[in-house]
This record gives C-alpha cells, sequence and structure tokens, in this order.
C-alpha cells in the first residue's frame, strides 16, 4: 500500500479570510468592530506571567462559575472550549455518532458537514423553503436519527426561528439530542437556554467570538442536562486535558461577567444594522431580516459574484459562498459606523456603474 493511501484526507472548512494587510475593512468574518469589555483588558493586564509556569484548571472553574452567576445555570450543566467550534466538534463526537442521519438545513453554518464527513455521520440536509424558513414539521419525522443541529438565528441567513419551533422540534424527538447553536442570539432572538430545565434532550452553544468581542481568545460553551455535559467532558479528556489556556480562563470569565458591556455593544450594532439594512433597502437589495450581526443580501439587478469582486478591488472584504439557491448573496457583517458608511459609498459607486451596463 503507498503511504498516500495510509493517510486520512479530508476536505476541510474553509473559514473567511483573515487578511494581514492593512487599510482593509473586514466585514467577512462576524467579528465585533468594538473592543472587549475593559474588565477583560484589567484582568489580562494583570495575569503575573509566573501563573502560566503551571498547567491551568482543567475544570475551567473560573470561567464556569462566571456562565453559572451570569446565566443562572448550575456549574455541572457548564462546558466549555476552545470556541464554539471546539465545543461543536466534540459534540458531534460525542452525541451523533450513534447511527442514523443528522439532520440540519440545507442552508447553514457550512462547518456542520464537514464536522459530520470527519466522524462519518450520515447527514440528511433539509431544505429551508423560499424564504429561507425552517419548518418544524420537516424535523419531526420518525426515522431513525443521530441527532438534529439547528442555527438560531441561522448563519449565512440571519433568521431567528421563535422557540415554539424549537419546542416542537424537541418534543417529537425524545431521547434524541438536539444543539441549538446560539452564536448570534445575544443581536435577536430569544434563548433556548430556559428550556434545558424542560427537555432532557436539548443542547445550547454560544461563543465569546462575536458579540463579546473576543474571536481572537477562542471561547465557547455548551449548556444542557447533566448526563450530556459529563459526557462531554469524557471525550474532551479523552483526548486532551487542557483545552482552555490559563489566559482564557481568567480573562474570559471578567468578559463574561462584564453584562453591562455586553449589553451596551449589542445595542450599537444592532442600531447600525438597522441603518445599514435601510441604505441597502433603498439601493435594490433584498435580504431576509436579521437578527445578527449580518445582513444576507442580494441586489436586485447586479450578480453577487460582481458586487463582491468589486468590494474587494475596494478593499472591502464581504462573505460570499459559489453554492446553490445563495450565490448571488452577500453576507455583509455589521462593521462600526465608519465602516458602514465606507460600505455604503462604494455599494453605491459598485450599483450605478453596474446597474448601468445591465
Ligand atoms: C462563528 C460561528 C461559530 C463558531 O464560533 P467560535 O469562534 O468557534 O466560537 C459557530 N456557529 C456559528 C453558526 C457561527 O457563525
Amino acid at each position: 500500500m503507498a503511504l498516500r493511501d495510509k493517510v486520512r484526507f479530508i476536505t476541510p472548512y474553509t473559514p473567511g479570510e483573515q487578511p494581514r494587510e492593512s487599510g482593509i475593512i473586514k466585514l467577512n468574518t462576524n467579528e465585533c468592530p468594538y473592543p472587549p469589555s475593559p474588565e477583560f483588558a484589567r484582568t489580562m493586564a494583570q495575569i503575573p506571567p509566573e501563573s502560566f509556569r503551571l498547567y491551568p484548571d482543567p475544570n475551567e472553574n473560573e470561567l464556569r462559575d462566571a456562565l453559572s452567576e451570569v446565566y443562572g445555570i448550575p456549574k455541572e450543566r457548564i462546558y466549555a472550549g476552545v470556541g464554539s467550534d471546539e465545543v461543536l466538534a466534540l459534540a458531534f463526537l460525542t452525541f451523533f455518532t450513534g447511527g442514523g442521519p443528522l439532520l440540519f438545513p440545507d442552508i447553514t453554518y457550512s462547518f456542520y458537514p464537514v464536522w459530520a464527513d470527519l466522524y462519518q455521520i450520515p447527514v440528511r440536509t433539509v431544505p429551508l423553503d423560499e424564504d429561507f424558513r425552517i419548518h418544524a414539521e420537516d424535523y419531526c419525522t420518525q426515522e431513525d436519527k443521530a441527532g438534529i443541529i439547528i442555527a438560531n438565528p441561522n448563519a449565512p441567513t440571519g433568521l431567528y426561528a421563535g422557540l415554539d419551533l424549537i419546542e416542537r422540534i424537541l418534543q417529537a424527538n425524545p431521547g434524541i439530542v438536539v444543539i441549538v447553536d446560539e452564536a448570534y442570539i445575544d443581536f435577536g432572538g430569544e434563548s433556548a437556554l430556559p428550556l434545558i430545565d424542560k427537555y432532557d434532550n436539548l443542547v445550547v452553544v454560544r461563543t465569546c467570538s462575536k458579540s463579546r468581542s473576543l474571536a481572537g481568545l477562542r471561547i465557547g460553551y455548551a449548556f444542557g442536562p447533566q448526563m450530556l455535559m459529563d459526557a462531554l467532558w469524557a471525550v474532551r479528556n479523552s483526548f486532551n486535558s487542557y483545552t482552555l489556556n490559563h489566559a482564557s480562563i481568567v480573562g474570559g470569565a471578567a468578559a463574561v461577567r462584564d453584562t453591562a458591556y455586553l449589553k451596551q455593544t449589542c445595542e450599537r450594532i444592532i442600531a447600525t444594522r438597522e441603518r445599514l439594512a435601510g441604505e441597502l433597502r433603498a439601493m435594490g437589495f433584498t435580504f431576509p431580516p436579521s437578527s445578527a450581526n449580518f445582513i444576507f443580501a442580494k441586489h436586485e439587478t447586479v450578480p453577487g459574484s460582481e458586487i463582491f469582486a468589486a468590494l474587494r478591488e475596494r478593499k472591502i472584504f464581504v462573505r460570499r459562498w459559489d453554492l446553490p439557491r445563495i450565490g448571488d448573496y452577500l453576507r455583509i457583517t455589521v462593521g462600526s459606523d465608519a465602516e458602514t458608511d465606507a460600505l455604503v459609498a462604494a455599494l453605491r459607486e459598485i450599483i450605478k456603474e453596474k446597474g448601468a451596463e445591465v
């Protein structure tokens, strides 16, 4: 057997670009335009270098205590890891490898099919309707399932599905783990978190990357029944006993506790999102109502690929997927007000130029 044939090759997830040049307006990976909490900054500046001599706390107590206090969930029902990507990757391994297909929408976070492929979990994608909406009954089928995962608000559409829909799916699937990925919930919609007291098959996953401006720190967490969280810890501890480093545990706890700052940041982003929505509409873009920190928009005449390329020439990065149904859409992160002004000015020019050609 050739060496090549003994190696596992897999098609990985492609993250949005992280350009190194300066002067770029970066609206392609849903990062927050505002700095992290000042409490986080103070805490990080005070960490003694000496404290890195030891391995970090494998149980991440400081961070989990902070999460427990802020969200009112007992610590035994909280798991934290290196970004929600790692939490989700381990959750797929822990909950979804038991046979049957995993169900998720055809248009959703594009990491889900990659993890499924990594663990060889069969998948059944469920088409969203023409307005990109999820229908609960599509997930209430009698088939044998490995599990269900729903991003709410969904990515890249920004659409929020009500808790009644989530509850119908939970009720119709006893004994099957349903993960609700709430990466964007701080920007709109009601969290499914209170439902974890009512359903033993619900896991809610969140992140500090978007609303808490800490994409670079890599903190994600899950809430769920203790039995499922214990299983997640056991899988993690069979893989790496120290996933979160000391700075993330201590700094993350400070950031999580600063709920006033979180609220202020989210309010600013929501206000800018609504202003951007008005500007886009006036230029002939259509988009589903966004409950996230991005807008998923399509122009009525100018193809998405052309707008994407023209924005890039002007050093404005947004995200686009060359996929069926969504090829003409651009996912535009809500940036600062100044970035939004620059984006709107660039789009006006581009639409005027290209619009004249069609
Ligand atoms: C950004 C994102 C994540 C991953 O976030 P982390 O930075 O790994 O915490 C997970 N799910 C969705 C839907 C996302 O958009």
